[in-house]
């Protein structure tokens, strides 16, 4: 089995042990569960249109391990293409689902990085990662499973490394080592789509010195693993009424963020891809913010067309033309290809790694991220603002007041507008959703907070380069240094 239906991927989740728990509650099915069922169809959706004639190209690709048919989302990344068609996919998702598929795509890009930081490890240390990597890929296409990605750690204080820690389990660590692989505690947390996935990639959040070797640690487990509990974080939604017509306004989507809490869990070495070899925990990270924070462009991307779309329709429903909105509509439009264009330019200035895979540039990549973490935010005041107050949470009525039989006639009489109430209200509603419910993740922090990329910027930069084309432009021939600054 290479390519799974939809049906197979309910029964694949259904099968496995229930091990995830919301307001102190077991969820026993995650594919019916209030809580869960919407961000299972979300990332279903991949499932259901292997064979579709529009979005097919984009969700199934060849191995490169069997040449055999694959989900994308379970391929290595190994030129620019490959990396456009991760942006475009990424965007295809969103404008369809209306939210995220993170638990497809931060896995799909933590078994990229580490593909090729196992490369490197193993050509410096002789160890045998890579092939253990490349046996798992291969059953891992096989059977067509959703891998999420955590890097993410509780982190305690932040100005402490894991070591100096006063809660040694602040960043998820090697507890035991055994002759048959290794025994891990500690916690990752806000990870994205754990309940639609069948295993979970971990990869350091961080690179470490030799005082933290026990944290530079990398596996793939199944996500019922013995000794892992999983909670499931609050929801927009939450404080919703689940029955309410309105408020479910994107039947096939929705993200969940998890914290992933590990007590003494064991991993065979097999699924264990680095175990202590610090010196490449940063490129680990390095290899996975590259193309998380192009690609991510897209996502946002697929997420501001869902904004225009709702703002419009709002906009056409109160009886105005988007003409009137024209400037503010063109301003969303270049916030939206920007964060897309710019991932394709960080994907088309990279370069190929020894180990086969893309690395994306990484100037650009973070450079990427610093805007996904700040147009987004304009698009969705711009929304906001052609769609009117009933799109800002709590001034619209419930659906079920809107459908009582005492005084519904006369809810829908007063918002009736150009369009009928309902469609006013369902407009509106996606607009909230979009704007400040659950469409809007991880725009800020999801793959690294924009300071973090910033730093990368500032490391990456190439500043003396640019000083001296200016040096040599204004024939300027004296050495001028940098100020030592005085102690
Ligand atoms: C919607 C969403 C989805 C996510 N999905 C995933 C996922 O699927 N997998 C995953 O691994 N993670 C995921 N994350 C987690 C994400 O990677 C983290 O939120 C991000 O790395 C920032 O970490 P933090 O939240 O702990 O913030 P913090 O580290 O607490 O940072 C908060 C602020 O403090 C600054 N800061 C932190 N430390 C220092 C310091 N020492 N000195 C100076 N400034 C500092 C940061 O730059 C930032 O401005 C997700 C997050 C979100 C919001």
């Amino acid at each position: 089995m290479a390519l799974r239906t939809y049906q197979q991927y309910l029964e694949s989740l259904q099968a496995m042990r229930p091990n995830i728990y919301k307001f102190d509650r077991l969820i026993e099915d995650v594919t019916t569960d209030p809580a869960t069922r919407r961000t299972v169809r979300g990332h279903g959706w991949t499932y259901k249109h292997y064979d579709d004639e529009k979005y097919g190209d984009l969700l199934v690709t060849k191995s490169h391990l069997t040449g055999e048919p694959i989900s994308r989302y379970l391929s290595l990344i190994e030129s620019a293409e490959d990396m456009w068609q991760n942006s475009r996919m990424k965007r295809a998702a969103f404008q369809m689902t209306g939210t995220c598929t993170g638990g497809r795509c931060v896995g799909w890009t933590a078994l990229n990085a580490m593909f090729i930081t196992t490369y490197d490890i193993d050509k410096e240390m002789g160890t045998n990662y890579h092939g253990r990597l490349l046996d798992w890929l291969k059953q891992a296409q096989e059977r067509d499973i959703t891998v999420a990605g955590a890097l993410t750690d509780a982190k305690g204080d932040r100005t402490k490394t894991p070591s100096q820690q006063e809660d040694a389990d602040s960043f998820l660590h090697i507890v035991e080592r055994r002759n048959d692989g290794i025994v891990v505690r500690g916690a990752k947390l806000m990870i994205c789509g754990i309940a639609a996935a069948n295993e979970i990639f971990v990869l350091p959040g961080s690179g470490y010195k030799e005082p933290d070797a026990d944290y530079a640690v990398s596996f793939v487990i199944p996500r019922d693993a013995e000794g892992l509990t999983i909670v499931e974080t609050r929801h927009p939604s939450d404080t919703r009424d689940e029955e309410d017509g309105f408020d479910n306004p994107v039947a096939d989507g929705g993200i969940t963020q998890s914290f992933l809490l590990f007590e003494d869990v064991f991993i065979p070495n097999e699924r264990v891809f680095m175990a202590g070899e610090y010196k490449h925990s940063l490129s680990a990270v390095l290899n996975f913010i590259g193309p998380y924070r192009s690609a991510i462009g897209g996502c946002v991307a697929g997420q501001g067309d869902v904004k225009i779309g709702a703002a419009v329709l709002t906009a056409r429903a109160n009886g105005l033309s988007a003409k009137v909105f024209q400037d503010k509509i063109t301003q969303m439009t270049i916030n939206n290809e920007t964060t897309f264009g710019m991932g394709i330019a960080a994907a088309a200035m990279g370069r190929k790694h020894p180990s086969g895979g893309w690395q994306c540039d990484t100037v650009l990549s973070n450079v990427n991220k610093v805007h996904v973490a700040t147009l987004p935010y304009q698009t969705n005041i711009l929304a906001q603002d052609i769609a009117g107050g009933i799109a800002e949470t709590g001034c619209m009525p419930s659906y079920k007041d809107f459908t009582s039989k005492k005084y519904g006639h006369l809810i829908q009489k007063y918002m009736k507008a150009k369009a009928s109430a309902e469609s006013r209200a369902r407009a509106a509603r996606l607009v909230e959703w979009a704007t400040i419910g659950a469409g809007v993740p991880g725009c800020m922090h999801g793959g690294g907070s924009p300071d973090g990329a910033k730093l990368v910027i500032r490391a990456a930069s190439n500043l003396e380069d640019k000083v001296a084309h200016a040096k040599r432009l204004a024939n300027i021939t004296e050495d001028i240094q940098e100020p030592v600054k005085k102690k």
